[in-house]
């Protein structure tokens, strides 16, 4: 305990110069209360250094020194850049800008070498251009221009502000260098992507350390030249965690995920960055399995995941619609109380969606208390998707009374809804609205719904004006629409245009000649049909194979098309048999124009039908899961005429919701009829 005998016991604590970190936590305020105790506050020496305390206690925050400067009189230029510094140092720069402007215009003191480092360090971190350059040229002004401490903030102030011309003018001046502003410039480059430049530096370099190496590794990596990141990474004489982490990166962006991963499983050491790294690296790769096993694998290990981990996993498992995997994640999120007012929400909504369960995204979208564009535009886009055009339009109009403003995406879902609600219209209108009203510039996707839109209604000679019409190429998903509206529309002539230009942009695209043969076949031109056939042998190129995904029990069960290597094969078979008499029963006939694979005899050309991969998934699932409980399959290609109105009897016949995700859209098999209304 201080005891409190006469001031100059005090004064001669406040000697003790420089002060140490103050650990005690009654140390500044009990010395606060000491000095007015003793009257000795006011006292210049003793009010800075109780200043200089607080901004070093753990246990007090700034604005208690700030209290401490404001009862002054006279505040000290070392009060003034203590407090400005340590306003920089925790993340409150804005303060110390403002509290700079204060300075110049009332405390009388001309800055001094300490005091313009911190404020231009707290103008890189604000990114406030314009101030930033006048406190240069007030530096220099003063007669700073040579001072190292204020060059090299300058360096790293205009390196942050992207202006990397700036910064090399102010390094160049530098008559003495040391090894941070080096590494500060270099970094600079390779921020703005200048990595010849950087790399110059790099060579020029006398000295240099694990952060040097470090910033070249990465810049290499960022910029996909992994060649060289490797060489230099094995030429490290140190590396640390960082230097691990940036070349797992360069592997993952190069889609060398081999190596990557053999990096990772060598690394003694690894931190949340690492584990990123790996699960954006294998989401991006579209290596969806992996993200959630590393998940899975750092939960265990006691690592923390943190928002990018979780929106990297969600994502991969929307992709494969693991909907048991995303509410196990989604109660994670819950029980350890993270928020879903910003981009986490979002992932939840989008993997619900994409999950195909739109009731649990309409759930996550309804407790957002304050709902943002993203939270909107996913929860409009999912159930645009899903066929509930009625409801995402109804969200979009109060997503605007609230004040809202629509992104390019938030269109996207709108356009798409017009599109399954057949609202040609109305999407037209909206179309309009984008460009009109939110100045939007509407992209190859927009028109691609717009062109869909058009075709859905049957107005095949408008689309094709508005294809011929936009002011970007055409790509193939749009023509793939013209053309797969003609086969519906029996419509030769457009058919015929659509799939020219599809074989100009990829001659190997097979969907386009099975749509193209598909035409032919509705309207009776079989020669033609065999010509088609004969092209598609003279591409070379096979068909992908049919492949339908299905979890069960935490499992992915897959199947691709006559699988019979699952263990219940005898069993699913045996349900297949049963659907055949089914099927008679109700009086389906099968549609055999799509089968296009070398098969001559219309029994074989059933049996084909009826083992593909969608079917066996759905009849693994009759089989497992419990009745009442939605089949949810998600297939690789484009469902077939025949599967579609199989599985829209099955949905009736066995009482079951049936939910399958294709290559374009979702189908909601519900009492025999598809969301999709049989347009697709
Ligand atoms: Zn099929
Ligand atoms: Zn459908």
């Amino acid at each position: 305990m201080l005891q409190v005998t006469a001031s100059s016991s005090l004064q001669s604590i406040s000697n003790l110069y420089p002060f140490q970190i103050c650990n005690n936590p009654i140390e500044p305020a009990q010395l606060h209360a000491l000095s007015i105790k003793t009257a000795t506050f006011n006292d210049p020496k003793i009010s800075s250094r109780l200043i200089s305390l607080y901004t070093h206690s753990k246990t007090h925050t700034l604005d208690d020194a700030r209290q401490v400067f404001d009862q002054m009189h006279q505040p000290t230029l070392f009060s003034w850049n203590t407090l400005m510094k340590s306003y920089v140092e925790n993340q409150r720069s804005q303060e110390c800008v403002f509290m700079f402007v204060e300075f110049i215009s009332l405390s009388g003191f001309t800055p001094d070498v300490f005091t313009l480092p911190c404020v231009i360090k707290g103008c890189g971190r604000l990114m406030a251009v314009k101030e930033g350059e006048q406190i240069h040229g007030l530096g220099l002004k003063l007669g700073f221009g040579s001072e190292v401490f204020v060059q090299s903030s300058l360096v790293s102030m205009y390196s942050k502000f992207n202006d990397i011309d700036s910064a090399r003018k102010v390094f160049n001046g530098m008559s003495e260098k040391d090894l941070i502003t080096w590494n500060t410039l270099l970094d600079g480059y390779v921020k703005c992507g200048e990595i010849r430049l950087a790399k110059e530096l790099f060579d020029q370099m006398k000295e240099r350390d694990v952060v040097t190496w470090t910033v070249m590794v990465d810049g290499l990596s960022k910029c996909g030249n992994v060649d060289d990141a490797k060489k230099l990474f094995g030429e490290m004489p140190k590396r640390n965690l960082p230097s691990w982490n940036a070349m797992i990166n360069g592997y993952m962006k190069a889609g060398d995920y081999g190596s990557a991963r053999s990096l990772f499983d060598q690394m003694e050491d690894k931190n949340i960055i690492t584990w990123n790294s790996m699960i954006a690296g294998y989401e991006c790769n579209t290596r969806f399995s992996e993200p959630l096993k590393l998940f899975l694998e750092l939960l265990n290990l006691g690592c923390v995941p943190t928002h990018s981990t979780l929106v990297s996993t969600l994502s991969a498992i929307s992709w494969l619609a693991l909907l048991n995997k995303g509410r196990w994640v989604h109660s994670y999120m819950v029980k350890n109380g993270l928020e879903l007012e910003n981009v986490l929400g979002t992932s939840l909504i989008e993997m619900y969606c994409k999950c195909g369960c739109i009731e649990s995204a309409l759930k996550v979208f309804k407790v957002i208390s304050k709902k943002k564009l993203g939270h909107w535009t996913a929860i409009i886009v999912g159930l645009g998707t899903h066929g509930q055009a009625k409801h995402a339009l109804e969200l979009f109009n109060e997503m605007l009374r609230v004040n809202i403003v629509p992104n390019g995406i938030t269109f996207i879902g709108v356009l798409n809804a017009c599109n399954h609600a057949g609202l040609v219209k109305d999407g037209k209108r909206y179309f309009d609205m984008m460009i009109n009203e939110y100045k939007i510039e509407p992209t190859v996707e927009h028109y691609g719904c717009l062109v869909d839109i058009l075709c859905r209604a049957g107005q095949l000679k408008e689309a094709k004006n508005v294809i011929e019409q936009m002011p970007m190429k055409p790509n193939k998903i749009i023509w793939m629409s013209l053309l797969s509206a003609s086969r519906i529309y029996k419509n030769i002539e457009i058919g015929e245009y659509a799939a020219q230009h599809i074989t100009k942009i990829d001659p190997k695209y097979i969907e386009s000649y099975v749509l193209l043969s598909n035409l032919y076949a509705a309207t009776g031109n079989w020669d033609k049909v065999s010509h088609v056939r004969e092209m598609i042998k003279k591409t070379g190129v096979k068909k992908d194979p049919g492949c339908s995904l299905i979890e069960y029990n935490n499992e992915v069960h897959e199947f691709v098309v006559g699988d019979k290597s699952h263990p219940q094969t005898v069993e699913i078979y045996d349900k297949l048999s049963e659907i055949r008499d089914i099927l008679k029963s109700v009086g389906h006939v099968a549609d055999k124009s799509q089968v296009l694979l070398h098969i001559e005899g219309d029994d074989e050309k059933e049996a084909e039908l009826e083992s593909h991969s969608e079917r066996l998934a759905i009849a693994f699932g009759l089989i497992n899961l419990k009745p009442g409980i939605p089949i949810r399959v998600v297939k690789n290609l484009r469902v077939c005429n025949d599967c579609h109105s199989v599985t829209k009897h099955l949905s009736k016949v066995y009482n079951r919701e049936i939910i399958v995700r294709d290559n374009s859209r979702y189908h909601h098999f519900k009492d025999g009829l598809c969301s999709c209304m049989d347009y697709w």
